[in-house]
This record gives structure tokens, C-alpha cells and sequence, in this order.
């Protein structure tokens, strides 16, 4: 895939980019003195939903084309660069019309097969920077196919932003982050930036600092951060934008890391730890294929026997010692947990296939 690094397209010189900007686009006055306060910041990349895609009917959905031109005007009085959600190809057309900076495509549009096709298609012929939420649910294929259409239609400077899951399980954030799919997206697709946007993960303004880091140190390539000059009134997002003061702390108190460095000690202390990590790796693997064989063992001695594969009292009873062995160890028990379930799902399968082979012999 030929993607172009960010610092291509935003004019940065350095990682992150950070992006900030309002939910929505409210009034001409609204717009102007947040970026206006953003922008004294020395952030020069400004977000603003122009069309909004609520949840329910008969809330703020968004100031439509209007919001456009005060964009624009916006723009001839500050450095700015802007960036808007488009969801259908009119509002491609007409962002391209208003001369928007940045493109991108909001988790309601990334399900959708269908409509990233058609914005795909919209933009086919331009070279238009376009940022892709991950969908709605945690689906990383829908997240690829979303990217890989706007590729095909000839986008070479495109960015991924994490902006979380929806889930049934209760949980402190609006949307759970599930840092392995934004961390396998990159495994699949280096090249691609990542950005993410604590504000809708966390659905509140306490939690964005924490979020925000946590995505540095995970190396992601920029942040967007909604900001309001009036959080608490804003119509729509209230309770997650963050006022410019409060930007200003969070922006102060990150820590930017880096990912490599050169310093030869350092690059060598690192070889002998991914030595060690290798070997611990080696040693696991060898543990788990010892312990399927004993798996294959105590399924023959079923089949023989005419027992069922599982044995609920012998798994709850694994399920609870291996976690207090974890516990001793100082692991964590979720960790221990949920490989414990993945272990005795490969073993139930492996028993079920061995009773199986009996039951087609029979
Ligand atoms: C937004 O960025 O305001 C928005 C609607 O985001 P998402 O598509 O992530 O819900
Ligand atoms: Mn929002």
C-alpha cells in the first residue's frame, strides 16, 4: 500500500499531530473564537462536525453547508487548516466545493460497505487528505475494507482514527478502546498513521488526559481532542469536549516518547532482552504443546471410557487454582483468565475431535 506519512500532508514537522476542534459547528462566532483559542495554542489543524450523525432524531444534526462558509471565513482570518465528517458523496461534493482541508469518515459510515464506497467514489480524482474512524463495532476487518476503498480510489494520504467500540459490557468509557485492534490494524498496515480520539472513547472530559497518554505511548501518530469554548453548553458532545484551558493542561502534561534511538548501549541492551523474551516465548510454546499432548491423552481415555469432553467441576476448579497461581506470580487475573479460556477452548476441541474420529469409526 502506498500510503504517505502524515508530516506529508499536515505540514508538521513532528509527531503528534494534534488535531482540536469542536464536536459540532454552532454558530459563525462559536467557531471562530474556539479555533481562534486553539490556534494560540499553536495547533493549526481544527476539527468541526458540520453534519452530524445522531443517535436519535430531533437533536442538533449539525448546521449543514452554512457551516461551510464560515469555515471559510474563518480561514482568511487564521493559519488554520480544517477538518469535517463526511457521510454521503453530496457532502463530499460539497466540502470539496468549501475547500475543506481534511476528509474523514465517521464510525457510523465505516460499517457501512455501501456508503464508504460511494464517498470513495466521490473523491476519486482528488488528492484530498481522508482520516477513517474504526466502525462502531469491534470489527477490524470493516476498519481494513473502509481504508482499502478509499485507497483503490486513489487516496494516498490517509489516516486511521481509534475512536473505540461500542459493547453490551458495562464499563466506565462511552466507547471501549480495545487497544489490540487499533495494534493489529498497524501490524497488518504499518504504513498507516494512527490517530486516536479519546473524546469518544472516554464520553468524558476527566478521562481524556490518561486516554490521550496511553495512545502516545503506544506510538500513535496524533491525537484529536474535541474542544469547546463552552463545553458545558455545547449541543452536542457536551460532556466530553474540554474547554481551551483545559486543552492547554492535558497538551502540557503529556509525555511524548520516542519510538527509536540510536544510542548503540541502548540498541544492545535492547537485542539481549528480545533474546530472553524469545527464549521465555520458546519455553511457553513448548509448555502449551506438552500440555496438549497430555490433552490428546486424557481425551482417548474418555472416548475409551464413553465420558463426556467436558467436565464442568474439573474446569471451574482450573479456572479458579490457575488463577490464584497467577495471583502469587503477581499476574494479572483478567490476563490469567482469559488465557485460561482460550487454553481450554483448544483443548475441548481437540478432545471433541478425538471423540469424533471414534464416533466415525463406530
Ligand atoms: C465526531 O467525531 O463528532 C463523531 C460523530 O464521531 P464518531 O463517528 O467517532 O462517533
Ligand atoms: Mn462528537
Amino acid at each position: 500500500m502506498n500510503i504517505n506519512p502524515i508530516q506529508s500532508w499536515s505540514k508538521l514537522s513532528n509527531k503528534p499531530l494534534l488535531i482540536a476542534g469542536p464536536c459540532s459547528a454552532e454558530t459563525e462566532e462559536q467557531l471562530y473564537e474556539t479555533t481562534l483559542a486553539i490556534f494560540r495554542q499553536g495547533i493549526t489543524v481544527i476539527r468541526a462536525g458540520i453534519w452530524k450523525p445522531r443517535t436519535r432524531p430531533n437533536n442538533f444534526e449539525g448546521i449543514g453547508v452554512e457551516g461551510l462558509k464560515w469555515i471559510q471565513n474563518v480561514k482568511k482570518l487564521l493559519p488554520v487548516s480544517f477538518a469535517v465528517e463526511v457521510a454521503t458523496p453530496q457532502h463530499v461534493e460539497q466540502a470539496l466545493l468549501h475547500d475543506i482541508d481534511i476528509l474523514w469518515i465517521g464510525a457510523r459510515s465505516t460499517v457501512n460497505p455501501f456508503t464508504v464506497q460511494e464517498i470513495a467514489d466521490a473523491l476519486r480524482g482528488t488528492d484530498k487528505p481522508v482520516l477513517i474512524k474504526n466502525p462502531i463495532n469491534p470489527e477490524l476487518d470493516l476498519w481494513l475494507g473502509a481504508i482499502e476503498r478509499i485507497h483503490n480510489a486513489g487516496i494516498n494520504n490517509i489516516g486511521a482514527i481509534h475512536r473505540g467500540f461500542s459493547s453490551l459490557q458495562k464499563s466506565k468509557y462511552r466507547n471501549l478502546p480495545n487497544w489490540q485492534i487499533p495494534i493489529e490494524l498497524k501490524r497488518i498496515m504499518p504504513e498507516i498513521p494512527l490517530i486516536c480520539d479519546p473524546s469518544h472513547i472516554a464520553g468524558d472530559r476527566n478521562m481524556i488526559f490518561d486516554l490521550a497518554q496511553r495512545a502516545l505511548d503506544l506510538n500513535y501518530d496524533g491525537l484529536m481532542i474535541e474542544t469547546h469554548r463552552d463545553p458545558e453548553n455545547a449541543w452536542s458532545d457536551a460532556k466530553q469536549q474540554v474547554s481551551p484551558d483545559l486543552l492547554r493542561d492535558i497538551l502540557k502534561n503529556l509525555q511524548v516518547r520516542i519510538s527509536q534511538v540510536q544510542d548503540a548501549e541502548f540498541n544492545h541492551q535492547m537485542d539481549e532482552f528480545r533474546d530472553q523474551i524469545d527464549q521465555a516465548d520458546r519455553d511457553i510454546i513448548e509448555a502449551i504443546a506438552h500440555r496438549m499432548s497430555l490433552v490428546s491423552k486424557i481425551g482417548e481415555h474418555k472416548k475409551q471410557n464413553n465420558v463426556t469432553v467436558l467436565q464442568i467441576d474439573r474446569w471451574k476448579e482450573i479456572f479458579k487454582t490457575r488463577k490464584e497461581w497467577g495471583q502469587a506470580m503477581l499476574l494479572d487475573q483478567d490476563f490469567v483468565a482469559e488465557l485460561y479460556k482460550l487454553i481450554h477452548a483448544a483443548s475441548i476441541k481437540q478432545q471433541t475431535a478425538i471423540l469424533n474420529d471414534l464416533k466415525a469409526k463406530a
